[in-house]
């Protein structure tokens, strides 16, 4: 285990995992108000770019998660201090990486919730996986999700790669914040035929500025030699080859939304090498 003790800040988090879904009235789909979120995996079922269709479909079609808690952290009150360090410390790094622009950092919340919850964006199901909605600045988290991760993806479901997860919407936050977010959504409604790759982009991006913070981490000596590849498991098992591969036995490039196993790798490598923003255009 990474030694998080040491992070001495904490993250906006508020925890909702005690409040069950009853909270949420589905009025039917005309009822609903929906936004695009910004989802940590996509595996090829994601159109123009987003998660809509998956959210949509999910309010129908609702599945029952598992809700075991990881292995390194028994009892909800550890989980919460672990996500607490995990976005104080993003927080940090980035707030820095802005005041050398010239700019200010304003933080990201975290919702920690079990099956669905509402978000900004409208309806945050677990079955989308974590994501980032930036109607409301928040990041949602079932942290059931990496029980899934290991057992249907075979990726690594240890502390580290749950913080690179943390860290990927972390980074979507960053592109909302410097405006990247909307210029791709507004270059993906004026030129569809590119949808899927500007997708790709800002999610390979949005792992390269996971690759910083952890970068970070590593300087700090938090993060103990190995631990890292963790975090490259991860990303590899959410590779939208692997995970189409899993999932209909076939690839098909065209579809992807988030980058391919050894895309994502690479992108969150390179930017846990460099530890420079500047390093993580993906656009190019
Ligand atoms: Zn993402």
């Amino acid at each position: 285990m990474a030694l998080w003790d040491k992070i001495g800040s904490s993250g906006d988090v508020e925890d909702r995992r005690g409040m069950g879904t009853g909270g949420i009235a589905l009025t039917g789909v005309g009822g609903l108000i929906l936004f695009l979120a910004f989802a940590f995996l996509g595996g090829g079922t994601g159109q123009n770019g987003s998660v809509l269709e998956q959210i949509l479909g999910q309010v129908a079609d609702q599945q029952s998660t598992p809700t075991t808690q990881p292995a390194e952290f028994q009892g909800a009150d550890q989980y919460e201090t672990f996500t607490k360090k995990v976005l104080g410390s993003n927080n940090d790094i980035w707030s820095a990486i802005f005041q050398v622009q010239g700019r200010s950092y304003e933080p990201p919340k975290l919702v920690l919730f079990r099956s669905a919850t509402q978000s900004g964006c409208g309806y945050a199901s677990s079955a989308v996986g974590p994501h980032y909605c930036p109607e409301d600045q928040t990041i949602y988290l079932d942290e059931t999700f990496f029980d899934e991760l290991q057992r249907r993806y075979g990726g690594s479901s240890g502390d580290v790669a749950q913080a690179y997860v943390i860290a990927h919407e972390a980074g979507h936050h960053v592109q909302n914040q410097l405006g990247t977010m909307d210029e791709v959504t507004q270059a993906q409604q004026d030129n569809p035929d590119q949808a899927n790759t500007l997708s790709e982009a800002l999610e390979l991006q949005a792992d390269c500025y996971a690759g910083i913070w952890m970068h970070s981490l590593s300087a700090e000596g938090i993060l103990e030699p190995g631990e890292i590849h963790q975090a490259l498991s991860a990303a590899a098992a959410v590779g939208d080859d692997h995970i189409q591969k899993i999932e209909t036995g076939t690839t098909n490039p065209e579809t992807w939304t988030h980058g391919s196993s050894s895309q994502r790798t690479q992108w969150f490598n390179t930017g846990y090498t460099t530890g420079k923003l500047t390093s993580c255009n993906t656009f190019q």
